[in-house]
């Protein structure tokens, strides 16, 4: 039977936790950013004039009248952050606060605002209404450009494309009708949360298929089910965790959609698999000319594996078929060694067995001589029923605060490495696998990402030549100060045949998380280095990952991926009139010159 995933209630298992679930106080009185309700902010207003008695008198009285200036800061700090989160809630700028400045009318208007007006339910340009059920972070629907179109851009910030128009499908057969009634360029976008551009190519119609959401059929027995492409990993995890499943493969998070996930051939942390195309039954594709036609490893091969993995160069995932598996509850076993002894002890403690679960070994910078085993196994053991899915939260702050503290604050890294996750490792963690694969991108998310944003990289490089690439890809780090805060390793099995396959031997994958500034300068520096990491990967029989920033130059590109040409053969037959299009067909791909439109 089918089901709109995207009605259910949030994926927190609908867990009474209320307190966990409020603003935390420092989102409440220190940032600007956000919304809240009214009555939000009148508790927040008793707060911040209690706080401020209190510590007043209590200043006044011990150390002297002069010493109680130091509070006003804070005072008009918590009170403008506050208000200005109100006023988003009502959709309009903080600068509305100047209106205070009018005699008499402008501080009458303003309480009216910030006490009495109620905020809408829907999202607005300063995010999603407080008043609706928390969920998983979502990117906007496309803001609307100065002068013509509406501009995609993904999380990062750095990749603002100009398309003509969105359209928002919501039944397969709305999708086929748009694409078989346009002509011209057309790009695809999921949870739009690649991070080169990948969802958009300028001018294009932009289908954003979020809204194609629904669970088409589902089978507890066999451990299977068929979704729309626009479904979110937590939707599903919600689906099926009442019948103690979970998805077999899937990422770290659970915001990406199924097409998205798909269509760059995902992977998570999980062991002896690997890329997601082994976790998929069939597609239903929609190709450019309107067709819908059905896909697997025996029938349409070629489109099943031009299509996984291949950033809809050929054609649409409409629908998807996925094992799932048992959900399990795991535990964790830590273990921090030297760099040089990790291939053995992955190899004697963690391939092959299948209690293994999910794995990662998080690299330490600067030197990267130092990782941090960390692995879950099932367990036979319980674990409580508030650990079943992962509890959201409406932000993030110790998180924001850690990422921070670690990038930015003397001695950040080493604090990190032996302080903060010592401590934290200490508790012993033991949840349902649902749970540790619940994530949400919400708590990496920075305060601004105006000057500075965060971006993943990743490289792939065959089991056995682990150290060899991780002591380039140091070396290339350290020249070039690369402001990373984490290399996390995993592993993952060959694919059997994605034409953009990254994994053609059984590999290691280096996912790099690193800091940048936003200008142009810095952008370009980037990509010099970049380069760098993606010949080190070439030299060490690797690939490197394609939803991140489209740096590598042809030629690097076709190193890393010898079958593009044969993608691109198909993509000329299906595609001639060169309709589908992002980021990187534009910079990778040369239609033939008959065909060009
Ligand atoms: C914080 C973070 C963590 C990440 N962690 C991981 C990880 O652990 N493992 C991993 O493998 N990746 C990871 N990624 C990368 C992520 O898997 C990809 O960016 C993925 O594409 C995100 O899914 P999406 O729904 O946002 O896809 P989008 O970004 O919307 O789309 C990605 C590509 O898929 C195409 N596409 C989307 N829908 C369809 C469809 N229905 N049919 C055909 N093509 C379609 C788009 O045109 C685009 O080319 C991470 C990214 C971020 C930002």
């Amino acid at each position: 039977m089918a089901t709109d995933a995207g009605l259910s209630s949030p994926c927190n298992n609908g867990t009474t936790d209320w307190f966990r679930n409020q603003l935390p106080v420092t989102y409440l009185l220190f940032t600007t950013r956000g919304r809240i309700t009214r009555s939000e902010y009148a508790h927040a207003t008793v707060l911040i004039v209690c706080t401020f008695y209190v510590l007043y008198t209590a200043l006044y009285h011990t150390a002297g009248a002069w010493s109680t200036w130091l509070l006003y800061p804070l005072l008009y700090w918590s009170a403008w952050a506050s208000a200005c989160k109100r006023l988003h809630d009502l959709n309009r700028s903080g600068w509305w606060l100047l209106a205070a400045l009018v005699p008499l009318f402008g501080p009458l208007y303003l309480a009216f605002l910030l006490f009495l007006r109620r905020g809408r339910r829907l999202d607005n340009r300063f995010g999603s209404s407080p008043l609706a059920p928390i969920d998983y972070r979502k990117n906007d629907d496309g803001i609307p450009h100065a002068t013509e179109g509406w501009v995609i851009n993904d999380v990062t910030q750095l990749n603002p494309i100009t398309v003509a128009r969105i359209e928002r499908p919501e039944t397969v057969e709305d999708l086929a009708r748009i694409v078989a009634s346009t002509q011209g360029p057309i790009s695809v976008g999921g949870g739009r949360f690649s991070m080169g551009g990948q969802t958009a190519s300028p001018g294009s119609l932009h289908l954003d298929l979020r809204k194609l959401n629904r669970v088409i059929s589902f089978s507890p027995v066999e451990k299977w089910i068929r979704v729309q492409a626009g479904i979110r990993w937590c939707d599903i995890q919600r689906h099926v965790d009442p019948h103690n499943l979970s998805v077999k493969i899937m990422q770290t998070y659970a915001n990406f959609t199924v097409g998205g996930a798909l269509s760059v051939n995902c992977h998570g942390r999980y062991v002896g698999l690997g890329p997601v195309i082994l976790s998929v039954r069939n597609l239903r594709v929609l190709l450019p000319d309107g067709t819908l036609i059905n896909a697997s490893r025996t029938e349409n091969a070629e489109i099943f594996f031009g299509t996984i993995g291949c950033y809809a160069a050929i054609g649409i995932i409409v629908e998807a078929e996925l094992d799932l598996v048992d959900n399990v509850v795991v535990s964790l076993v830590q273990r921090k060694l030297p760099r040089r002894d990790y291939l053995a002890f992955f190899g004697e403690n963690i391939r092959g067995r299948p209690e293994a679960i999910f794995h990662n070994a998080d690299m330490y910078p600067p030197e990267f001589t130092r990782v941090r085993s960390v692995t879950y196994f099932a367990t036979s053991g319980s674990a409580p029923a508030d650990k079943r899915l992962m509890p959201l939260r409406q932000s993030y702050p110790a998180h924001r605060y850690l990422l921070w503290s670690v990038m930015e604050a003397p001695f950040g890294a080493w604090r990190r490495e032996h302080i903060i996750e010592p401590l934290l490792y200490l508790r012993p963690q033991v949840h349902w696998r649902n749970y540790e694969a619940g994530y949400d991108i919400m708590e990496l998310e920075p305060a601004s990402r105006s000057k500075n944003t965060w971006v993943l990289l990743e490289y792939f490089v065959p089991v056995g030549r682990f150290e060899e690439f991780s002591a380039r890809m140091a070396g290339i780090f350290q020249r070039h100060r690369v402001k990373v805060l984490n290399v996390s390793v995993r592993h993952a099995m060959t694919d059997p045949g994605s034409y953009l396959a990254w994994a053609r031997e059984e590999v290691f994958a280096f996912v790099v998380y690193y800091k940048q500034k936003t200008d142009a300068v810095e952008r370009g520096r980037v990509a010099v280095w970049t380069r760098e990491l993606i010949d080190a990967a070439l030299a060490s029989g690797g690939s490197y990952y394609l939803p991140y920033q489209p740096h590598a130059t042809a030629e690097q590109f076709h190193r890393a991926y010898p079958d593009a040409r044969k993608l691109f053969a198909l993509k000329a037959r299906l595609d001639p009139q060169f309709r589908l299009r992002n980021v990187l067909w534009d910079k990778y791909y040369s239609p033939p010159a008959t065909t060009s439109p």
